[in-house]
């Protein structure tokens, strides 16, 4: 799978990811992201996803979407988005679905005002209440635009952190089972220095699991191979929940994900240090042999031994003291 990021910029704010206010320089261009996407399915890659930073925020998005279509016939099988949702139109997400989207994510870390703006960064529980309106917004215009949530074609994504929204573990369920949507929720992860991540904030997959088991029964269905969400069924019939349990229950030695930035670096892991990325514009220029970027990926790809999350509390050498962590390339810069 490849996860690319179109932009390292965010509409908003978030206190645990912590985006840059812009772009890095060196920006890659659609023809670039073109011959970037052709050389990853050309070495098998059969799913896009396309990220940021905020993706909506970027211009040619829907060419970007459109300029793909023909990789199908060579192998990818589907491209999806994961967007905050806060600037998705009617007409944006009718576009995008005509451009050929497969499937949309968003993202909410809270079922009210106040616990919106705490996630989100934003100053009150107003201006997070006009962020939630947005998103479930969004949810409607998704949809209208034929984005299935039966058919897994819209879900939303929320992390937990705890003593900031663990108290919405609940109302989001609620309100993803009232809306048909799949809710995957995500333990806070150390990515990046900038959040001062500890483990003390982090809820795990199993403590979500049974807030939700004590209001709606569930029934376990598991994790697909290559998948990052451990899926549950809800007893009464209402749908499925997802948890993302990457700091508890690590699944490093199944991870399929290259990671792109939006300046055309790769990385084969989340947890990575910056300079362990490798640039591929010096590969990504007209005249270039499409073998040797071919040649650059897979040489990467099969060089990869990371395993940060199984290794973290070994990693983290003074838990939570971010001066002595190592350093690992942020969340908005790699594409989450
Ligand atoms: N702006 C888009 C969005 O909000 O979905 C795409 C980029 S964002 C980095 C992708 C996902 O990563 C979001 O669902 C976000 O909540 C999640 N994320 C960011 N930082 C995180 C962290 N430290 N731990 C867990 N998830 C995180």
């Amino acid at each position: 799978m490849l996860r690319l990021s179109l932009t390292a910029r965010c509409n908003l704010a978030c206190p645990y990811c912590l985006p840059d206010g812009q772009e890095p320089p060196g920006l890659l261009n659609l023809e670039q992201r073109l011959q970037l996407i052709q050389a990853a399915v050309a070495l098998g890659a059969q799913s896009l996803r396309l990220t940021g930073g905020e993706p909506l925020l970027h211009s040619q998005l829907d060419a970007l979407i459109s300029a793909v279509q023909p990789l199908r016939a060579q192998g990818l099988r589907e491209i999806t988005l994961t967007s905050n949702g806060t600037l998705l139109s009617a007409s944006r997400a009718h576009a995008l679905r005509a451009a050929g989207l497969d499937r949309i994510t968003l993202s909410l870390d809270g079922a009210d005002g106040a616990s919106v703006a705490r996630m989100a960064g934003l100053a009150d529980a107003r201006a997070g209440k006009r962020a939630l309106t947005a998103v479930l917004e969004a949810i409607e215009h998704a949809r209208a635009a034929g984005f299935d949530p039966a058919a897994g074609q819209l879900k939303l994504n929320a992390v937990i952190q705890r003593g900031r929204n663990n108290d919405q573990v609940v109302p989001l369920a609620g309100l993803c089972r009232n809306q048909g949507l799949e809710l995957r929720l995500i333990e806070y992860m150390d990515v990046g220095n900038r959040n001062g991540w500890s483990p003390a904030d982090v809820v795990s997959a199993a403590e979500m699991v049974q807030q939700i088991n004590a209001r709606w029964p569930l029934e376990h269905l598991g994790r697909k191979p290559h998948g990052t969400a451990n899926r549950w069924r809800y007893r009464d019939g209402n749908g499925c929940v997802a948890v993302v349990a990457s700091v508890s229950q690590p699944f490093c030695g199944d991870c399929n994900r290259l990671r792109v930035t939006a300046d055309g670096v790769a990385y084969t892991c989340l947890f990575s240090a910056p300079e362990s990325g490798v640039d591929l514009k010096p590969w990504l220029h007209q005249g270039v042999d499409p073998a040797e970027l071919e040649h650059t990926i897979s040489t990467l790809w099969r060089r990869r031994d990371d395993r940060y999350s199984e290794e973290r509390d070994q990693r983290r050498n003074v838990v939570g003291a971010p001066s002595t962590v190592l350093a690992r390339a942020e969340m908005a810069y790699l594409g989450g």
